[in-house]
């Protein structure tokens, strides 16, 4: 069992896992009884069902991409419930207040996570990316201030990378940071900053030195949020909610030591983050996945659209590029084959898109018409309109495509302006 000593004051410790289980190969299973898959599995299961049973009940299924705005309050309550119970950060070291689970314990996690329909959490940014990118790269002053109020889900984190004119192309950031006394003071703008509007801290990509060019010069601060130079404005996305947005840095300031690695180091800090961003979870989404799958076959017997050859027929592609997409997964997770991530983001994107399209054609013309009183969408089409971004975010199919015909298949750059 991992050394409850070591483990963050207050987190309960037991859940935790043997950092290294083959340092004691015959350890008994009752003095560590979540390191057999199996009983952690059940362990996982019911401790979601007597958990969903309760308050929290109304939860099931609620949030996720394009339905972020559905019951906020309660669903950070929730992560604060997971959390007292020691079920966030599970994957991070013991030392830095995570549970050291090993990645087939993670991987279950995700999938009962899932299957029970637990509620969409709130704290992605900080427990996939910031904490993983602090514990590689933070000094031990940041990772002292920040990781535990991570694990805690006390404070919410936003991702500042993205600028009207730096996307695809992120070495082309402009927002500037300049160092005053013992602050920096920020100037510029991010844009499609998702969740932005409910966070306390930004990591955001900066040029600290505007005499260097591309990725050199750009430093990885961590900013304040809720300060008078912040300014959050939503954007009103084609679903009707606005879940991402607009920031303004007009002289926001933040403290000199609050840049995460060397100043100027940013580029490589901000690759790091990005590596991090398709970890575990995508079985858990792929779960996701499979129960859309299946309530859309649902929808397509109610609808009559199984008596159309053609719709059968692509709902059964869909199930075979289902199966496609979870072997992949399962092959290639934890490994670093050259081009798994970009083949693996390409694939779920495009299924994901593809399944929104077919859920238009199973609802026929009644997909076109939004039944509430203000452009109240159904699941479908807010599947449908969402899922749209699944090619772009997370790095867009154009870029996947470049990454693999470049590093993996080894084909000529073209020349570039
Ligand atoms: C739902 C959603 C959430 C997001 N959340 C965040 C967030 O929290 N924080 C954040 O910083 N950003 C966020 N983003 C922004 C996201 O990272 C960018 O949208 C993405 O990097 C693409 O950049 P862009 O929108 O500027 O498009 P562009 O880079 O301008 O691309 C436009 C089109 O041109 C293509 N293209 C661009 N360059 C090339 C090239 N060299 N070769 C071939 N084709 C090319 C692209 O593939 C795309 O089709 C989010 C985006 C979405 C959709």
């Amino acid at each position: 069992m991992g050394s409850p000593s070591t483990a963050l004051p207050g987190r309960p410790d037991r859940y935790l896992f043997q950092a290294n289980p083959d340092a004691n190969p015959g350890a008994d299973p009752d003095a560590n009884p979540g390191a057999d898959p199996d009983r952690f599995r059940a362990t996982v299961r019911d401790w979601l069902a007597d958990a969903l049973g309760g308050e929290f009940s109304g939860l099931r299924g609620v949030g996720g991409p394009g339905r972020e705005h559905e019951a906020f309050d309660e669903r950070l309550a929730w992560d604060r419930h997971l959390a007292a119970a020691g079920w966030t950060c599970l994957g991070w070291p013991v030392e830095h207040g995570g549970a050291g689970a090993p990645l087939a314990h993670q991987v279950i996690f995700h999938e009962e996570y899932a299957r029970a329909e637990a509620p969409a959490r709130v704290n992605h940014f900080g427990e996939e990316l910031l904490g993983p990118t602090l514990i590689a790269f933070g000094s031990p002053a940041q990772q002292r201030r920040f990781l535990p109020a991570i694990v805690a889900v006390r404070e919410l984190w936003c991702q500042g990378y993205s600028e009207p004119n730096a996307g695809s192309d992120l070495a082309a950031v402009r927002t500037r940071a300049v160092l005053d006394g013992d602050q920096w003071v920020i100037d510029g703008q991010k844009v499609w900053t998702s969740l932005a509007h409910v966070a306390d801290w930004c990591f955001v990509l900066v040029r600290t030195n505007p005499e260097q060019r591309r990725h050199r010069g750009l430093s990885y601060l961590l900013v304040p949020m809720r300060q008078d130079g912040v300014e959050v404005r939503p954007i009103r996305q084609l679903t009707g909610t606005a879940e991402f947005n607009e920031v303004f840095f007009t002289g926001a300031r933040t403290d000199a030591d609050l840049v995460v690695g060397e100043v100027g180091d940013g580029w490589r800090v901000a690759l790091g983050t990005l590596a991090m961003e398709r970890g575990v979870a995508t079985l858990g989404q792929q779960v996701g996945f499979a129960r859309e799958l299946a309530a859309l076959v649902e929808l397509a017997g109610r609808t009559g659209a199984l008596d159309d050859p053609a719709l059968r027929d692509r709902l059964v592609r869909a199930r075979i590029g289902l199966e496609v997409m979870q072997a992949h997964a399962r092959r290639t997770l934890g490994g670093d084959a050259p081009g798994a991530a970009s083949v693996s983001k390409l694939v779920w994107a495009s299924w994901h898109r593809g399944l929104g399209e077919l859920a238009m054609d199973v609802l026929g013309a009644g997909s076109l018409v939004a039944l509430g009183e203000t452009y109240d969408l159904d699941r479908w089409q807010r599947l449908f309109l969402f899922s749209r971004a699944d090619t772009i975010y997370g790095g867009s199919d154009e870029v996947q495509r470049t990454i693999l015909a470049e590093r993996v298949l080894g084909l000529p750059r073209p020349a570039r302006p």
